[in-house]
């Protein structure tokens, strides 16, 4: 069986979808920095009807920072974790508005700095608001599809981006997270994927092909 190679995959994933930079709805760096970390085990959809009725409550890191805790946490309750959630986001408010006059910065060391921001937020608002390129977003789709396609033998995000970065194209760093997302919404799910379906089928090493579960 012939090797995928990254830039077939690349090419396939262009072919098929088109996605958005981030499938979360913003309009201000802000506003996506705080949809994002209310998206950690959450789905993006779920965060999309959440931030609908906070964003017209808090649109400043002052109003994050004092809205009452009691207020934001029922604001973003079915989100899940929603305590540590609500205590991050006033933190990281409280942060912005000593550090950054209120703004959310635009480098990785800045941003892994605030409370509740990883990587994997931080690759995302770098991307998507700065249009700058510093990593590879691991979430759980981009960790499935890289082991999947056998981009990586890993299994921690760190690593997994790490691998990612060496063999993607930097220009492509930003788009690989979406176009991934996207694949792995619409074939390669979690737990049944549709390999019969996927243009991968031949050459996936994963590949259930002619046998889907
Ligand atoms: S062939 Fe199957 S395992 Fe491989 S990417 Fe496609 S759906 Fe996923």
């Amino acid at each position: 069986m012939k090797q995928l190679t990254m830039h077939e995959i690349l090419e396939k994933l262009e072919e098929l979808y088109d996605p958005p930079k981030s499938f979360l709805d913003w309009n201000t760096p802000l506003d996506l920095l705080v949809a994002t970390l209310l998206s950690a085990q959450c789905t993006d959809l779920r965060v999309n009807i959440v931030t609908k009725k906070l964003f017209k409550r808090c649109r400043t890191a002052q109003d994050y920072r004092d809205i009452p805790r009691d207020e934001l946490e029922a604001l973003i309750h079915s989100c899940g974790t929603y305590r540590v959630k609500a205590k991050h986001i006033q933190e990281l408010s409280q942060i912005l508005i000593e550090k950054h006059q209120g703004k959310v910065p635009d480098t990785m060391e800045e941003l892994i700095e605030l409370p509740g921001i990883g990587r994997k937020t931080a690759a995302i608002i770098l991307y998507a608001v700065f249009d700058k390129l510093e990593g590879v977003a691991v979430d759980t789709h981009v960790m499935r599809l890289a082991q999947r396609l056998g981009l990586s033998k890993n299994s921690t995000p760190e690593k997994i981006e790490k691998d990612l970065m060496k063999i993607v194209p930097k220009e492509q760093w930003g788009r690989l997270n979406t176009l991934l997302i996207s694949h792995g919404r619409a074939v390669c799910t979690a737990r049944k994927r549709k390999c019969g379906n996927c243009v991968f089928k031949e050459q996936c090493p994963s590949s259930l092909c002619g046998n889907d579960t």
